[in-house]
């Protein structure tokens, strides 16, 4: 059957026949490039042995190319019309878990079957960052992940300080992961195509974070609290977090000029913020 070969399976045929439109707002630009799938599957490097998270299967582009390959696949389709769809395929394919859910409700501890599963996504557009901090926060069930992103959000996360790219989004996830930008796709690769051009990364989290993180969710509002206004001084945009005259010292005690803007500091620099504002207990 056509589907049993995902890549074959053509997204336009499925919403011309239900008379249906792609949703712009789950970000639904398919994969139709077959070498796209395999680029995909061969980086991620899945065995039998491994478990694989998918978000956003879809119609099943990817499910069907790792349920071939993985001991178990657990997919996450937040659209209900899809998942009915790809529910009805997979029949044939036990290993695969089906879940109709948005990612951002799903718990991550309830798939985590004592094995770090690997995870790969084509990620919706309108709701990568936050599915992406999600994962982050989870990371310890996690092995790898293989992900494809808007290129503009891609530049972003493996960002080096010093450019308009580099924000919190950046500093947070070289806080916890290696990232590695793999390749580049073309709209042309995609049903329907997106303005965009794509880009595929692989994050491997890191047994111990860069710099010692004492309070990951301090650390977190610190970073947004510091690029909350770009061209603020550090002194001034962490006022709103720390409590009056606070910032002042925590950035002094940290060896850093309170007059520097957040994207000119490093990993390092943020993690030595966090562990002075912890210590000072100042943290609003
Ligand atoms: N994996 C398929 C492919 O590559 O052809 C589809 C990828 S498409 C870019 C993103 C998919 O994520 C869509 O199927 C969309 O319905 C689904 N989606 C959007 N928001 C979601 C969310 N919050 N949770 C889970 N799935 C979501």
């Amino acid at each position: 059957m056509a589907e049993e070969n995902g890549s074959e399976f053509k997204p336009r045929d499925y919403f011309s026949a239900e008379n249906a439109r792609p949703s712009k707002s789950l970000g639904q630009n398919f994969i139709t490039d077959k070498r796209v799938i395999e680029r995909i599957m061969s980086e991620a490097g899945i065995t039998s042995d491994d478990e694989v998270l998918e978000i956003g299967p879809g119609l099943g582009a990817l499910t069907f190319a790792l349920a071939r390959k993985a001991a178990r696949v657990v997919a996450v389709e937040k659209d209900a019309r899809l998942a009915e769809r790809l529910g009805g395929v997979l029949a044939g394919w036990p290993n695969v878990e089906l879940i109709c859910r948005d990612a951002l409700d799903v718990d991550f501890g309830a798939l985590y079957k004592g094995r770090r599963l690997k995870v790969t996504a084509n990620l919706p557009y309108s709701v990568s960052s936050p599915i992406l901090i999600r994962l982050l926060r989870n990371r310890g069930m996690f092995s790898t992940l293989v992900l494809m992103l808007q290129l503009e959000v891609g530049e972003r996360i493996s960002s080096p300080p010093g450019r308009k790219e580099y924000g919190s989004l950046s500093v947070l996830v070289q806080t916890y992961f290696d990232v590695k930008l793999l390749f580049r796709v073309p709209p042309s690769s995609f049903w329907p195509a997106p303005r965009v051009d794509s880009v595929v990364l692989k994050l491997t989290p890191l047994s111990e974070p860069r710099v010692p993180i004492p309070d990951e969710a301090a650390y977190e509002k610190i970073l947004r609290a510091s690029f909350s206004s770009r061209r603020k001084m550090l002194g001034n945009s962490l006022g709103s977090l720390l409590k009056k005259g606070a910032a002042d010292k925590v950035l002094a005690a940290a060896g850093i000029d309170r007059t520097r803007r957040a994207e000119t500091l490093s990993v390092k620099e943020f993690g030595a913020i966090c562990r002075e504002a912890v210590k000072s207990g100042e943290l609003a």
